[in-house]
C-alpha cells in the first residue's frame, strides 16, 4: 500500500479516524473506491497525492508603507484527463494538507460531473477581513505572478473559493493578461459577467446542492413542498440554498452561523433573514433566544444541510441526528466514522463531492463560453447544470445499490474512474 499505509488506519482503531485530517480521510475513501473498482495499488500510488504542489512567498506593500510577506500554495492533483481546475481560498488557517485534500476533491468532482479536467486548488494564508481593498488587490496580483508558470487556460484554471470573489478573479485575470500580453479570459473562472463571467456562476454551488436535495427527496418519497429543512451556515452556500428551498415551498425550520442558531418548528422568515445577513454570512447575533450549532444539528427535520465547515457530524453526535436525509453542501462536514453510523441508521447521506459539484461544473461552462466567445443565458446554464447533476446523482445511486456501498464510496468510485483510465492510457500506471 506504499508508505502512507492508509489501509492500516481503517478499522484498526475506529476512534482514531475521528482525528484524521481531511487529507488522510480523503486518501482512505479513494483507496476504498479503487479497491471496489478492482484497480491496482499503482492506481492509489498515483492518486494519493497531488502531482504538483507549489509553495510561494508573496511580498505585498501594505497601506502603511511596510512590506508583509504572505505564504501561498497551488496544488494540482491529477492532469491525466485534462488541465486542472479549482478555487483559490484566502484564509488565516489554510494549511498545505487542506489545499492538497481540496485539490483531490476537485478531481473527484470533475470525474463525477464528467468534466474534461483534473482537480487543482490554491490558498493564501491571510485574514481578508483585516486587509484593505488596495492590499487585497496587490496580494491577488502578487499571487498570480508567483504561480504564473504553472497556471493558464490550458494548464490549470483557478476560480473563487472561501473569501475570494469575482472582483479578486478580475484582478487576477488582468494580472495574467499583462504577464502573457494577450487577453486570456479563460485563465480564471468566477469573473464578473462584464469580463467574460458566466450567468449563474455565483449560485452554481448552491443550485447543484439543491438539485441533489430534490433527487434525494424523490428517493425517500418526500415532497420538497412542506419538507422541514435545517441549514447549518448562512454564507454564500447556505443562504442561496435557504432561498432555493424557501422558493420551492420547503419550511426552513433552522439556520445557523458561527455565533449560534435560530430554530422555529413553524418555519423561519427566510426573506427577512436573507435581507439582514451580512456579507460574511452572519445574522443570528441580531436575535435573542438562539441555540447552539450542536443543538441545531440534533433537532428533528426531514432534510439537514451542513453548509458551513468540516467535521460537524462526528461519532459523538451521529447517533443523535434526527433527519431523514443529509446533503453535504460544505466540504467534509461528516467524518468517516459518522458516515458509517448514519448509513447503518438508514439516513440517506449525499456526499460533498456530489452535492458540491455545481460550482466547478459552471466554471467549466464559463471556460467553454470564453473559448468559443459565445455566451449563454441563465436558463441555458441552469438547464445544462441540472442535466449533469441529475445524471451524476442517478449513476452514483445505482452504483451504491449495485455494489452495496454508501453514496460516498459510490461517488468516489465514479470520481476516480476516468482519471485512472486516462492515467493507464498514458502509461502512468
Ligand atoms: P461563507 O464563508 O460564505 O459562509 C460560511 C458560513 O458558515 C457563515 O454563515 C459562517 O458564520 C458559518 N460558519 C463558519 N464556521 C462555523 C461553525 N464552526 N459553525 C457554524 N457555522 C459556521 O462560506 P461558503 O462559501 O458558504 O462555504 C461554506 C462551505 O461550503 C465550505 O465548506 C465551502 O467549501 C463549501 N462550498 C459550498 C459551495 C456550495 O454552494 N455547495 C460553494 C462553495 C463552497
Amino acid at each position: 500500500m506504499g508508505k502512507n499505509d492508509v489501509t492500516n488506519t481503517v478499522g484498526e482503531n475506529d476512534n482514531e479516524n475521528e482525528n484524521l485530517n481531511l487529507f488522510t480521510s480523503t486518501q482512505i475513501v479513494i483507496h476504498d473506491a479503487l479497491k471496489k473498482l478492482g484497480f491496482t495499488e499503482n492506481a492509489f500510488e498515483i492518486l494519493k497525492e497531488p502531482v504538483r504542489m507549489l509553495r510561494v512567498r508573496i511580498p505585498v506593500r501594505m497601506d502603511d508603507g511596510s512590506v508583509k510577506v504572505f505564504t501561498g500554495y497551488r496544488a494540482q492533483h491529477n492532469d491525466s484527463v485534462g488541465p486542472t481546475i479549482g478555487g483559490i481560498r484566502f484564509h488565516p488557517k489554510v494549511t498545505e494538507d487542506d489545499v492538497k485534500a481540496l485539490a483531490m476533491w476537485m478531481s473527484l468532482k470533475c470525474g463525477i460531473a464528467d468534466l474534461p479536467f483534473g482537480g487543482g486548488k490554491g490558498g493564501i494564508l491571510c485574514n481578508p477581513r483585516t486587509l484593505s481593498f488596495g492590499e487585497l488587490e496587490r496580494l491577488s496580483r502578487g499571487y498570480v505572478r508567483a504561480i504564473s508558470q504553472i497556471v493558464g487556460p490550458t494548464k490549470d484554471i483557478p476560480a473563487p473559493d472561501m473569501y475570494t470573489n469575482s472582483q479578486i478573479m478580475a484582478w487576477m485575470m488582468d494580472e495574467y493578461s499583462r504577464l502573457r500580453s494577450f487577453d486570456s479570459p479563460g485563465f480564471i473562472t468566477g469573473k464578473p459577467i462584464g469580463l467574460g463571467g458566466s450567468e449563474g456562476r455565483e449560485e452554481a454551488g448552491a443550485l447543484g446542492a439543491a438539485i441533489c436535495i430534490e433527487e434525494a427527496a424523490k428517493i425517500r418519497g418526500l415532497s420538497i413542498k412542506g419538507a422541514r429543512v435545517i441549514i447549518q451556515g448562512f454564507g454564500n452556500a447556505g443562504s442561496f440554498i435557504a432561498k432555493f428551498m424557501h422558493q420551492s415551498g420547503a419550511i426552513v425550520v433552522g439556520i445557523s452561523d458561527v455565533y449560534g442558531a435560530l430554530y422555529d418548528p413553524d418555519g423561519l422568515n427566510i426573506d427577512y433573514l436573507l435581507q439582514r445577513r451580512d456579507s460574511f454570512g452572519t445574522v443570528t447575533s441580531l436575535f435573542d433566544g438562539t441555540i447552539s450549532n450542536e443543538e441545531l444539528l440534533e433537532k428533528e427535520c426531514d432534510i439537514l444541510i451542513p453548509a458551513a465547515t468540516s467535521n460537524q457530524i462526528t461519532a459523538k453526535n451521529a447517533h443523535s441526528i434526527r433527519a431523514k436525509i443529509i446533503v453535504e453542501a460544505a466540504n467534509g462536514p461528516t467524518t468517516i466514522e459518522a458516515t458509517k453510523v448514519l448509513s447503518e441508521r438508514g439516513i440517506l447521506l449525499v456526499p460533498d463531492v456530489l452535492a458540491g459539484a455545481g460550482g466547478v461544473t459552471v466554471s467549466y461552462f464559463e471556460w467553454v463560453q470564453n473559448k468559443q466567445g459565445y455566451y449563454w443565458d441563465e436558463k441555458e446554464v441552469r438547464d445544462k447544470l441540472r442535466k449533469k447533476i441529475v445524471y451524476a446523482f442517478q449513476q452514483i445511486y445505482e452504483i451504491s445499490n449495485n455494489s452495496n456501498v454508501n453514496l460516498r464510496v459510490a461517488a468516489y468510485m465514479v470520481g476516480v474512474r476516468k482519471m485512472v483510465e486516462a492515467s493507464e492510457f498514458r502509461g502512468w500506471i
